[in-house]
């Protein structure tokens, strides 16, 4: 069998935790197994090499960025073929241009799109453990891209899909997928199996156990994922396209905190103007979410929405250089300390007064929404950021306890 295992930053942040990782990794290459592994930088040291960045560039470009990013996961990789080579089992650790790892070329953003599997096939073949970057890939320009935070797990689907891995293990600091993160909500419940569907939209709206890439690109591929636990053997979640266990009406919820709002006010009532003001944000690769237009009166509208909030600065940059020429509007209004709590469940499409439940639950605790938006399988307010872990455990006790 040939099997892909992911570790991310917490399972290898120290010499103890890469010695745990490097014991279990031996276990399955004791028993005769093919094994490929790819690992996060170590502990939170891509956070590290953000922050020495801004001391020193607070505006670095996105491609030098990359640059330094890259090296968190080479330190990984080198250290567990290292310590794998003191436990007796051979490996050899390779970085995204030696497996030759080809991306788009947005720096910072970049899409995974044809990996050559040849050199690891032929390290698996002289029966070495294959230890690879996660994260990190090579464009056209033959410049290091990353995927973006979180992308290892990506980097993890898209080798056991080019190499038709027999599984593909992704191994976290908790014990699987939950109903909502358990470091925020304590009653959350470990889920035994959820689709691929499901566990999409869960990771686009916050859920970080696993980035949304990896969850798209393993259903597109049909490739099986179980997260589970580096630190123990329980058994994890599988991530499948489909599940036994009955539907639940909701599966989980989830939160992000990485979230703005902008309002554009007093824009004319008129044709076109919500594709001018969209256009310019998509030619700065500035994805929008929730969007809320208000009725027109005397003549004006606004147009209000949702970016990340690492896209706020730029994004107001764009618009207010454009607020008295193409866009012509009267104002542009800004708030950072919003955040996105969402419910997602395949139950719901079933379902009418899921929306009004967790409306219903907000108001219990008090909390206002500012926005809404739903689809047929989540609902997603936007609330102040200070309330997110109150929102977060009301809405979780009224779905999801008790059951
Ligand atoms: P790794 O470094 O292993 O990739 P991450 O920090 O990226 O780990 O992802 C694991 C974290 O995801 C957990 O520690 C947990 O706080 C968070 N998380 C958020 N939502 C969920 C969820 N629904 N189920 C499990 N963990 C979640
Ligand atoms: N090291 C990268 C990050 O912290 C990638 C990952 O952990 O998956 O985002
Ligand atoms: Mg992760």
């Amino acid at each position: 069998m040939l099997i892909v295992k992911k570790f991310g930053g917490t399972s290898v942040a120290n010499k103890d935790r890469i010695f745990n990782v490097a014991g279990r990794i031996r276990e399955e290459y004791k028993k005769g197994n093919e094994v490929v592994v790819v690992l996060s930088a170590m502990g939170k040291q891509t956070d590290a090499l953000l922050d020495m960045a801004k001391e020193i560039n607070p505006s670095a470009s996105k491609r030098e960025l990359d640059m330094l990013l890259v090296t968190g996961e080479q330190i990984s990789v080198a250290l567990m073929a290292m310590a794998l080579d003191t436990l007796g089992v051979p490996a050899v650790s390779l970085n995204a241009y030696q497996v030759a790892m080809h991306t788009t070329s947005v720096y910072g953003n970049a899409r995974l799109k044809r990996i050559d599997p040849e050199r690891i096939q032929n390290e698996l073949e002289s029966k070495r453990v294959v230890i690879i970057t996660g994260f990190q890939g090579v464009n056209k320009f033959d410049d290091y891209t990353t995927l973006g935070r979180g992308g290892s797990d990506t980097t993890a689907v898209a080798l056991a899909a080019a190499l038709h891995a027999d599984a593909c293990e992704i191994y976290t600091d908790v014990d699987g997928v939950f109903t909502a993160d358990p470091r925020i909500v304590s009653k959350a419940r470990k889920l035994d199996e959820i689709t691929y569907d499901e566990m999409l939209e869960l990771a686009s709206l916050g859920a970080g156990v696993l980035h949304n890439r990896s969850v798209e690109m393993a259903k597109k591929f049909g490739v099986q994922l179980v997260v589970r636990s580096s630190l123990n053997n329980s058994e994890g979640t599988i991530v499948k396209e489909v599940v036994k266990m009955e539907k639940m009406l909701v599966s989980g919820v989830a939160c992000d905190k990485n979230t703005a709002r902008v309002s554009v006010v007093g824009l004319e009532d008129q044709p076109g103007v919500a594709f001018k003001l969209f256009n310019l944000l998509a030619n700065h690769n500035i994805n929008v979410d929730i969007i809320l237009q208000s009725i027109g009166r005397d003549g004006t509208k606004d147009i209000s929405f949702t970016i990340k909030e690492d896209d706020l600065e730029e994004a107001v940059n764009i618009l207010e250089s454009h607020r008295e020429g193409s866009l012509k509007c009267q104002k542009i209004d800004t708030e950072r300390e919003v955040a996105k709590v969402s419910i997602v469940g395949a139950g719901m499409m079933a379902n009418s007064g899921i929306a009004s439940k967790m409306f219903e639950a907000l108001y219990d605790v008090g909390i206002n929404i500012k926005m809404i938006s739903t689809s047929e399988i989540r609902v997603t307010v936007l609330i102040d950021e200070t309330q997110v872990e109150k929102a977060m455990n009301a809405v979780h006790d009224k779905f999801l306890f008790a059951m």
